[in-house]
């Protein structure tokens, strides 16, 4: 079965908190302090062509505990790129990426979730799980901040894979998604961990909460 993980199932009280497309300065700072002043703890699926201009911001997120994991070498998406340079750019992000943090990583998450069975094949042949989510906090969006904290509860499960975003990509990322979004990525991380609090859930690495209960893999291939 060509599944991706879209959530842990356990008792514990705990979801797995993951934020895509950093390290971005003004997004990565604050959200790292926003989880500091909250006891959380997250995992940050990261850019390389992000990791190679903010090494330093980087080395902040390892530093604090926080788990590391693939989003790309750039944010183009896989199902629009040859096969080849799938299975080239998987296998060298990962590569790059455990060189600096000198740690492994486990987890991919496709950028837009797009995800065809042929770069399914080159994910998990390079060694990684593809990662998809469940609520998100609609970051990337222009919506409201009371809309995102609704909808950071949405479909709110002790095992979820919650979808945040410390950053937005760009030209530098090989894409144009058009202007970022205008929000306080911290003051948005506060009050959703808060939120969380208030339903007795903590904050954690999706390694963390793996480890408190069982995957659960769902197919979800797009072209
Ligand atoms: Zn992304």
């Amino acid at each position: 079965m060509a599944g991706s993980v879209v959530a842990v199932r356990t008792g514990a009280p705990l979801v797995a908190l993951t934020f895509d497309d950093g390290p971005e300065p003004g997004g990565t700072d604050r959200v790292l302090a926003a989880l500091a002043d909250a006891g959380a703890s997250a995992t940050f699926f990261v850019l390389l062509t992000r990791v190679r201009r903010y090494r330093g911001l980087l080395d902040e997120v390892v530093a604090a505990g926080h788990e590391i994991a693939l989003h790309g070498v750039d944010h183009r998406a896989l199902p629009d790129l040859p096969v080849e340079e799938v299975a080239r750019l998987v296998r060298s992000g990962r590569a790059e990426l455990e060189d600096v943090t000198g740690r492994e990583v486990r987890w991919h998450r496709p950028p837009y979730g797009r995800l065809d069975l042929r770069s399914w094949r080159a994910v998990t042949g390079a060694g990684l799980l593809p990662v998809m989510w469940g609520p998100s906090t609609w970051d990337w969006k222009d919506v409201s901040h009371a809309e995102r904290l609704a909808r950071s509860r949405s479909g709110l499960h002790a095992g979820a894979v919650v979808l945040a975003h410390d950053g937005f990509p760009g030209p530098e990322d090989g894409v144009d998604d058009g202007p970022a979004p205008v929000l306080d990525r911290g003051a948005l991380v506060a009050d959703v961990l808060a939120g969380y609090a208030e339903l007795g859930l903590a904050a954690r690495p999706l390694g963390v909460v793996a480890g408190h209960g069982r995957l659960v893999r769902e197919v979800r291939l797009t072209g």
